[in-house]
């Protein structure tokens, strides 16, 4: 297995689901891990205690990752703490959906600012100090629908598609600086995202027969993340969805 010892890896949007299972996956395998979150504090203090007997170190931070100070406070927190940041997995994301003509510029509004606007913030400000170490891995989680479109998800997919054009344009930036910057897009992977949708017509799309769990996702976010093999991949979308999309 590959090591994070000694690196900090922040991880936005941990308290649960996607965000929580790539919490564990690298604070197991060495890693200083921030466990960001908006409102869930117990469930994020909780997770810090899991990963505390895995061995491994976490610290919960409070931060609204659409909002330009609250992750400058973030990285303040993580520099003043750890001094320093070896991965970005930027996870946190939401979704509110509806058809393209009930959609109010308010819901476009708030999915934008936080899915694509939030990335856009946390991959400045990481990637400030990635530079100056000469090293870093970024990983954004984007979502099938930001390749293909899903009807009910105009905001939320214009987002995810967004999240993939900022990837590839900060690879390219950033790789003479030894930063690899990729995306990994799930298709429909089991947590509260997706626990109220119907899911006969969900499977009918899925050539595996089933949804994917957060903890196959954090394998493929680790794999980016902390392994050897990954140094040399950038500017990457990986699909993870059971086959659901094929290009
Ligand atoms: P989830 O279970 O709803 O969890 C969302 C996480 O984001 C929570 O920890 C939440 O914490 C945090 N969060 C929400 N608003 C935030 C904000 N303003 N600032 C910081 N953190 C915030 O979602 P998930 O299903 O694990 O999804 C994680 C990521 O995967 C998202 O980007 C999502 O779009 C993407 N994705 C999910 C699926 C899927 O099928 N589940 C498929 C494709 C892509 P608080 O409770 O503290 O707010």
């Amino acid at each position: 297995m590959p090591s994070l010892d000694n690196q900090v890896a922040v991880v936005t949007g941990a308290s649960r689901g996607i965000g929580r299972a790539v919490a564990l996956h690298l604070g197991a395998i060495g890693a200083k891990v921030v466990v960001n979150y908006a409102r869930s504090a117990a469930e994020a203090e909780s997770l810090v205690q899991e990963i505390a007997a895995l061995g491994g170190e976490g610290m919960a931070v409070a931060a609204d990752v659409s909002q330009p100070s609250a992750v400058e406070q973030l990285f303040e927190q993580v520099m003043e703490r750890w001094g320093r940041v070896d991965v970005l997995v930027n996870n946190a994301g939401m979704a509110r959906d509806t058809l393209l003509l009930r959609m109010k510029p308010e819901d476009w509004q708030v999915v934008l600012d936080l899915n694509l606007t939030g990335v856009f913030l946390c991959l400045k400000a990481a990637a400030k100090i990635m530079v100056k170490q000469r090293q870093g891995r970024i990983i954004n989680i984007t979502s099938v629908v930001g390749l293909v479109g899903n009807p009910g998800q105009a905001n939320y997919s214009a987002a995810k598609a967004g999240v993939i054009g900022l990837t590839k344009t900060a690879a390219r930036e950033l790789a003479s600086r030894n930063i690899t910057v990729n995306a990994v897009a799930p298709g429909f992977i089991t947590t509260q995202m997706t626990e109220k949708l119907d899911p006969g017509p969900i499977l009918a799309q899925i050539p595996l027969g089933r949804l994917g769990s957060p903890a196959e996702v954090a394998g493929l976010v680790r794999f980016l993340a902390a392994d050897p093999a990954a140094a040399y991949i950038t500017g990457q979308v990986f699909a993870i969805d059971g086959g659901m999309v094929m290009s």
